[in-house]
């Protein structure tokens, strides 16, 4: 009897029990915030934050819009834009917390990749400019879910956001997250896409970026070898390279970052709790 009234709950409750979990919210610098912008009877609104489009998904009957904030935003009040089917124009406003990330202190040996020459100064530059473009970029895909699973089998050795140090000289903040692991470990798609660029760059080494649609982007970094081709599409779990340690490290493993509209955000906010707090 219990069975056949839990039956019933799940049928009646089927919608709600399907619908696709939403990102974690945390109103930080380098978090999520998530805001209900319209019912979901109404056409996809069309929303901005700082001049980039956001990703817009449904759930629990309304348009929720999916707002990747930057690490380097200062704490308070932010705004986005929201154009209805009329194009009228709403400003949705809402506050960004303070978060203090902890430091790191590393040790590169090789004085190259800490004071790069004037000619990897330039690599480096045009390098940087393609890495904006991807992430910058938009395609306008419904995604079929926002839950990731983590891209490769290892420990947690770097979360995101840590304050860096090369050499005790300050550098950028990490923008991903680092999963340890022998060369050769497989790197899977964490979530379903298209690979936008492949290549092997100064800082990032062997490097594949997959766009999950709506300005969602995967990149990873440090490759051994690079398994798919620019325009492929993968599946989620698809094998598409191998840990390794090209480019500016210390030993294997495999760095991930995510962006959403072409800000670096925490990776772990888009995973399962359980596998979140492996570290
Ligand atoms: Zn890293």
């Amino acid at each position: 009897m219990a069975i056949r009234a839990w039956s019933l709950l799940v049928l009646l409750l089927g919608v709600s029990v399907q619908a696709q979990p939403l990102p974690r919210e945390n109103p930080v610098p380098g978090g999520i915030v998530i805001l209900p912008v319209a019912p979901d009877t109404e056409p996809v609104p069309v929303v901005h934050y700082d001049n980039q489009r956001v990703l817009v998904v449904s759930h629990a009957g309304k348009w929720q819009a999916v707002v990747g904030l930057p690490l380097s935003l200062a704490p308070g009040l932010q705004a986005i834009q929201v154009n209805d089917r009329e194009q009228r124009q709403h400003e949705f406003s809402f506050t960004v917390r303070a978060k203090d990330y902890a430091e790191q202190h590393l040790t590169i040996k090789d004085k190259g990749m800490v004071e790069p020459s004037a000619k990897d100064l330039a690599r480096i530059a045009r390098e940087q400019e393609v890495i904006r473009r991807v992430f910058g970029a938009w395609t306008d895909l419904p995604l079929k879910s926002l839950q990731f699973s983590l891209p490769a089998h290892g420990r947690i050795s770097s979360t995101f956001g840590l304050r860096r140090f090369f050499n005790n000289e300050p550098r950028q903040p990490h923008s991903g997250i680092d999963i340890a692991g022998p060369t050769g470990t497989p790197v899977t798609a964490p979530l379903a896409g298209t690979v936008m660029e492949t290549g092997e760059y100064f800082f990032n080494g062997k490097t594949i970026f997959i766009d999950h649609g709506q300005g969602l982007v995967s990149m990873f970094n440090h490759l051994s070898r690079i398994l798919i081709k620019r325009g492929a599409h993968v599946e989620t779990g698809e094998k598409i390279g191998e840990i390794g340690m090209t480019g500016r490290v210390t030993g294997p493993h495999l760095h991930w970052t995510v962006s959403l509209n072409n800000s670096r955000v925490d990776p772990a906010l888009f995973l399962p709790e359980t596998i979140q707090n492996i570290e």
